[in-house]
């Protein structure tokens, strides 16, 4: 469920008018609704309430400050995978209590400054980095909590550039190392055992891949007791999908996933840690983008749009299916023929929709494009010289610009010319 709908044949985000911010703002733009992200965490705390848990927002799928902040005065803790997240995290007024820091290749740098700000836990992802965070805890004086991130090599029947939960992908200690990992853990100073950790893939649709995996975790989590580690927590991941493609890819509710949690670890009696961050931010952002021209070769109709794959890379990078509706109901209503919606940029693979039925649209009509609040707006990038455009965050009917276009100013400002150039 998300706050974005027709009002008097205009699309709004909750009571925002998306024609009259577009007036204000020019396009394109992110819009994200405070309502939404507030409802998605709501709706899996509930379900969880059963559980002792933190839930601990991956922050990489949209990790703006006034995103983090509602969410963290909601009572979130924060999942950073680098140094500028963890910064993110504490400027946004995250507790470090509340931060669980993951990640294949944590640098000495960013171990050090986890360990000064105390962080919750390391999700540890090889033995060099538990060496290597053992050794700066040592001469920091402090000691790192760690849970170390086992790969179950389950196949979480997702899209293969966001599976990670298989022996083949980087991440994560094999299951048949585990113990051993463990045993040299807990000999090292600096380390403190505290968990065990897992994070399959994203965009899962299912539960029994987290049913699998969950199992498998649940024997460990007893074995490594057995060898008298004190496990006393187990975060779940992430990962759960959320409908891109409207009631067509229902994921299973978030009370349908809690009880599996209880089903398959409750036993346990540990803490939980879980690390969602598509299924708060994913539907709760949109973007906002005007057609400029239309090109119809005869043989295809092309929908040329102001916002390109810089601006959101994902129907390149995973194929992903967003929803685009017109910003005029009217519009929508019109006889639909398939088109493709492609960007400005220099590259075939500049396309927001290909071979997609879609209505009537004219140059000037806007366009929005559903479900991008996660992994959108993080991803973008200024490739062709186009600026990094704004995001909004829409709060019943105030709106907040969060972050304001770029300039070109800024854009080009960045560049220095060699000395010898002066
Ligand atoms: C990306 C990631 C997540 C969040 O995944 P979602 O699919 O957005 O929920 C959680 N944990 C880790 C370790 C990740 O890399």
């Amino acid at each position: 469920m998300h706050h974005f709908s027709y009002r008097d044949g205009v699309l709004h985000a909750e009571d925002v008018s998306l024609a009259e911010l577009a007036v204000d703002l020019d396009t394109p733009f992110y819009c994200y609704s405070t309502a939404t992200l507030t409802r998605h965490f709501q709706v899996l705390k509930k379900a969880f309430a059963g559980l002792d848990i933190m839930i601990c927002y991956a922050m990489k799928a949209n990790s703006n400050q006034a995103v983090i902040k509602t969410l963290a005065d909601l009572g979130a803790g924060m999942d950073v995978v680098s140094e500028g997240e963890l910064r993110r995290a504490l400027a946004a007024g995250v507790p470090a209590r509340r931060i669980v820091f993951s990640g294949v290749g944590k640098t000495a740098a960013e171990m050090s400054l986890a360990l000064r700000e105390g962080i919750a836990c390391f999700n540890v992802e090889s033995e060099p980095e538990l060496e290597l965070l053992s050794t700066i805890a040592q001469r920091l004086g402090e000691t790192a909590n760690i849970s170390i991130r086992v790969n179950p090599d389950v196949d979480a029947k997702t899209h293969v550039k966001i599976t990670t939960g298989k022996s083949d992908n980087k991440f994560g200690i094999s299951m048949t190392r585990a113990r051993e990992v463990y045993a040299r853990a807990s000999k090292l100073a600096g380390i403190r055992i505290t968990g065990v950790d897992m994070h399959i893939g994203s965009q899962i649709t299912t539960l029994e891949p987290y049913q699998q995996a969950y199992r498998i975790l649940g024997g460990l989590v007893e074995e490594l007791r057995a060898d008298g580690h004190p496990i006393t927590h187990v975060d779940i991941g992430g990962g759960l999908g959320v409908p891109y493609r409207g009631t067509n890819d229902v994921p299973p509710h978030p009370d349908e996933y809690a009880a599996l949690v209880l089903d398959t670890l409750g036993h346990l009696n540990c803490k939980f840690v879980m690390e969602p961050g598509r299924m708060i931010a994913g539907n709760a952002g949109i973007l906002v983008s005007r057609v400029i021209h239309v090109k119809d070769t005869g043989e295809k109709r092309f929908i040329i749009v102001d916002a390109a794959m810089n601006d959101l890379i994902r129907p390149t990078l995973y194929d992903a299916y967003h929803e685009i509706i017109p910003v005029s109901e009217a519009r929508n209503a019109t006889l639909n023929s398939l088109a493709d919606i492609v960007g400005p940029v220099c590259e075939s693979g500049d396309y927001l929709a290909q071979n997609r039925p879609l209505p009537q649209l004219e140059p000037g009509d806007l366009i929005s494009v559903m479900t991008a609040g996660a992994y959108g707006a993080v991803q973008a990038c200024t490739y062709n010289s186009r600026l990094l455009v704004p995001e909004v965050l829409v709060n019943g009917p105030h709106y907040a610009i969060i972050r304001p276009r770029q300039t070109y100013d800024d854009l080009i400002g960045l560049d220095r010319l060699a000395s010898w150039q002066h």
